[in-house]
């Protein structure tokens, strides 16, 4: 049999602390599956540490280390786009550099996309052991209401760790938007995916770069990305208010006929132009997110820019632009 070629794509966010117990890992899980050649593609997401000279070291000792280099940080949606465009595997797995996607699940994954007639295969871990209690419960409303408003299915306890076959790494570099939930794209792109369970390990070293408020623009990019249920609630609330505004008119005149009009209410006025005013500020700040998505797309600016390239792909130069 011919030999396949995986690679994995890495994206390393100040992971100096832990990029070479991953590479000594994956050599590890590489070495233990013989019929397949390894491309190791780390994606170095302007990390501030020394994330990419540990990159260069591991190059110079091992060629099957690519790396990219962005000019910034780009965040790890940019990162793992970056590193799917220069993958040259006939299968792409994405997973992070901080062992908390044991590499060994390489191993059932492949068999999954190679024997079992799978197009991907991918993570699922069954408990968030040592992640925060509300950050699991909030994270788990949200993946609901995202399902309920939109046609992406995100399976509970998802996480970016799959192994693709080259048309679905081809499908997903064919959604060339800027404002990338890889989740959803994954989701939207289909093919027939399996789901291998694990339990939550720690990261080995090194600290979580998710903070809150990043947490809550991930899911508000999840939301206005993938559905428009937002205004339609909007529209919906409005035609709310104007149906009740009609009954309080009808209202209004016919008491004002059968007992004449006594000067007062004017609280109850003061009350309705604020709650209105706030409604219609409300509606259009959903507008406005939408409009604002829709202007940084067509900006169509580049998801990243890398200011070293370093792969195995002939004719390939040291500095690149991404698109
Ligand atoms: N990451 C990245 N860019 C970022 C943030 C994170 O490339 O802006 C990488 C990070 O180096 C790691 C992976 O994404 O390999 C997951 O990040 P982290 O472990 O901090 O997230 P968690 O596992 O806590 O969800
Ligand atoms: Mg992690």
């Amino acid at each position: 049999m011919e030999k396949k070629k995986i690679t994995a794509v890495v994206p390393c966010y100040n992971e100096e602390a832990v990029i070479g117990l991953f590479y000594k890992e994956i050599c590890r899980v590489a070495g233990a599956m013989e019929r397949v050649d390894f491309e190791f593609m780390f994606v170095n997401d302007g990390s501030s540490d020394g994330t990419l000279e540990k990159m260069q070291e591991l190059r110079k000792m091992d060629k099957r280390v690519c790396f990219l280099s962005f000019s910034r940080n780009f965040g790890k949606e940019a990162a793992m786009y970056a590193g799917l465009e220069h993958a040259t595997g006939d299968y792409v797995a994405v997973i992070d550099a901080d062992l908390q996607h044991p590499p060994a699940l390489l191993i059932p994954m492949f068999d999954a996309v190679t024997k079992e007639g799978y197009d991907s295969a991918a993570a699922r871990r069954i408990s968030r052991k040592g992640e925060p209690k509300l950050r699991s419960f909030v994270s788990r409303r949200f993946y609901r209401v995202l399902a309920k408003l939109s046609q992406i299915e995100v399976v509970e306890g998802e996480v970016d760790y799959r192994l693709m076959s080259r048309a679905m790494v081809n499908a997903v570099l064919g959604m060339s938007e800027r404002n990338r939930f890889t989740k959803g794209i994954f989701s939207w792109v289909g093919f027939k995916t399996k789901w291998i369970p694990y339990e939550n390990v720690e990261r080995a070293a090194g600290k979580t770069k998710w903070s809150f408020w990043k947490l809550v623009k991930y899911s508000m990019e999840g939301i206005i990305g993938y559905s428009t249920a937002p205004l339609a609630l909007v529209s919906f609330i409005g035609a709310l208010f104007f149906i009740g505004a009609i009954f309080a008119i009808l209202y209004i005149v016919v008491k004002t006929v059968l007992w004449g009009d006594p000067i007062g209410g004017w609280p109850s006025l003061a009350c309705m132009i604020l709650g209105v005013g706030g409604l219609q500020l409300f509606g259009m700040g959903i507008l406005g997110q939408y409009l604002g998505k829709t202007y940084l797309e067509v900006k169509n600016r580049p998801i990243y820019v890398a200011s070293v390239v370093e792969t195995n792909e002939p004719g390939e130069d040291k500095a690149e632009k991404g698109e």
